[in-house]
């Protein structure tokens, strides 16, 4: 098996075929701004490759750790992704006409890791959080406040009251 490029010459053409398969493998560089797929990690797939009309489907459980950043915090943690996947790879001929973006057979062969980079990074969260309590940081001095307050006072100036000031300014003049 090259790659992720797994033979379907014997489900082609034959519509309730199917095969079975498990995936270890590292995929790295599956990423969004906070979250990334561990790159010291395999991502496991027990995939069902089935023969339908249009092509070949495949479905199944997807998982891998995760490295993300609390989008309040910053702090780094591990997590992990889980996910189903159900694609279609079209055979030539069941392509509707104009779809680009569609996963292909090509020969005899699917190729399964950018579907599954695709699918892994569409489950990855868009603003991971250490836990959902955290309280961030400090928009003035950037101090973790789930460390305990900081010495910033309570008037140091909100930016609705700074218009404000700057506003009586002008008229004063
Ligand atoms: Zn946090
Ligand atoms: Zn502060």
């Amino acid at each position: 098996m090259h790659d992720l490029t797994v033979s379907v010459a014997e489900l082609l053409g034959r519509p309730g075929e199917y095969r079975d398969i498990s995936i270890n493998k590292r995929l790295p560089g599956v990423a969004t701004t906070l979250a990334r797929l561990a790159d010291d990690q395999e991502l496991e797939a027990d995939l069902r490759i089935e023969s339908v009309v249009e092509g070949i489907l495949v479905t199944g459980p997807v998982q891998g750790d995760t490295r993300l950043q609390c989008a309040r915090c910053l702090a780094e943690f591990s997590s992990d992704v889980q996910l189903r996947v159900c694609e279609l790879f079209v055979t030539p001929g069941h392509d509707a006409a104009g779809e680009d973006d569609v996963y292909r057979v090509v020969g005899v062969e699917i190729d399964l890791e950018q579907m599954l980079r695709d699918a892994v990074v569409l489950a990855l969260p868009l603003k991971p959080l250490c836990r959902s309590e955290c309280k961030g940081l400090c928009a003035s001095c950037g101090h973790d406040l789930n460390y305990g307050a900081c010495d910033c006072k309570d008037d140091d100036i909100d930016p609705r009251w700074a218009e404000l000031s700057r506003l009586r300014a002008q008229l004063e003049g």
